[in-house]
């Protein structure tokens, strides 16, 4: 089975850019016992895959230079040496940026799509729904009437992580780059209120406006200046999950922001950063829970798809420039 795949072609040095990715055409290997063919249906971009292309260490292997780039995959099963899988099975496994793959079974679990779309696995019910899960279960923690800000709210984490919080009756704030995604967060997913930080002057200002109760939990999934003016806004005992820092995985020197702690230290705040993979003992209980939300209607979602294998690049690049409401996705015929 011929194949093509996208290599990472070289480091970037700040913002990726064509230069960073390679399409290889490659023949697969036959296929061996317990292995199955996939063929790729919906390819999932995420802000992470920008942190393993720099060649340091972290809390996940970085991508090698020339080796297909691999992420969340839901394919298609084509062919298969196992009796666990059949044709015609949809899963979902990490794996190769490639429309064809081979791939051992035990490293695929199967996934239902009759229910839901397809998608759904790489977004509310994948990782992004389980790390919103326990972001704000877990480390947030918000008691009704509490006021919890979420920052990139709008994206595959922070729609999730914003509606759980309406679950446990908070009163919640999301912080996203454009007025229609904060009539979105508002209108569809049931976000108290929103704020355009691209439109803001005085950040600090208006997060006081908008929360006057002030701030006990802040679901962080960008860093920067928002986190800044987010800081200077947290009530006494409140808590930050702190789940990403977007705005600075392309900064090729990590700039300076105030000195937080005295803050953190006056205001008895929590700060917890976290990876999903903690909580993997965990993830069956949530996964069943978030899927009864999603079906029982409780939890909406949204995805950003792009058709065209060719395009994974151009989806990935749209994750720093704010082009995805929801869960990116490049989906392939
Ligand atoms: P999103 O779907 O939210 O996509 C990224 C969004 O970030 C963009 O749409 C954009 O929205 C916003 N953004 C991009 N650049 C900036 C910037 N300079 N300043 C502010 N906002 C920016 O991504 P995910 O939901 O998949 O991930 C959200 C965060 O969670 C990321 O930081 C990611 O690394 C982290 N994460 C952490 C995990 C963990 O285990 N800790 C697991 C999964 C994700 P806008 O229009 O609002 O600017």
């Amino acid at each position: 089975m011929k194949t093509r795949q996208f290599v990472l072609a070289s480091r970037p040095q700040g913002l990726p850019s064509s230069e960073t990715f390679r399409i290889e055409n490659i023949v697969l290997n036959e296929l061996k016992d317990n292995e199955v063919l996939l063929k790729s249906w919906y390819i999932s971009v995420d802000p992470y895959m920008r942190g393993r292309m720099n060649d340091v260490k972290s809390y996940a292997a970085s991508f090698e230079v020339g080796i297909p780039i691999k992420g969340s995959v839901v394919a298609k099963v084509i062919e298969s040496k196992t009796k666990s899988l059949v044709k015609g099975d949809i899963v979902t496994g990490y794996l190769p940026w490639a429309e064809y793959c081979n791939e051992k079974a035990e490293n695929l679990r199967k996934v239902d799509t009759r229910t839901v779309p397809p998608g759904y696995y790489l977004g509310i019910l994948g990782m992004p729904g389980l790390t919103a899960y326990f972001g704000i279960m877990d480390i947030g923690k918000p008691k009704t009437g509490e006021t919890v800000v979420i920052s990139g709210a709008a994206g595959a984490v922070g729609i999730v992580a914003g509606q759980i919080a309406k679950t446990q009756g908070a009163w919640v704030v999301g912080i996203t780059g454009s007025d229609d995604k904060c009539k979105l967060l508002k209108e569809q997913f049931g976000f108290d209120e929103a704020l355009n930080y691209k439109n803001t002057k005085n950040l600090k200002k208006a997060i006081a406006e908008i929360c006057p109760k002030g701030v006990d939990v802040y679901y962080d999934n960008v860093g920067g200046e928002i986190t800044d003016a987010v800081i200077a806004n947290l009530n006494f005992h409140s808590r930050i999950a702190l789940c990403g820092q977007i705005s600075l995985y392309n900064s090729t020197r990590i700039p300076m922001g105030p000195a937080i702690l005295p803050t953190l230290l006056t205001r008895s705040v929590k700060l917890q950063g976290f990876i999903v993979g903690n909580y993997a003992d965990h993830f069956e209980e949530a996964r069943r829970q978030l899927t009864k939300w999603v079906i029982d209607g409780t939890l909406k979602y949204t995805e950003t798809i792009i058709d065209g294998f060719d395009k994974l690049p151009e989806a990935f690049l749209g994750l720093f420039a704010g082009k995805n409401q929801g869960k990116m996705l490049i989906k392939i015929e």
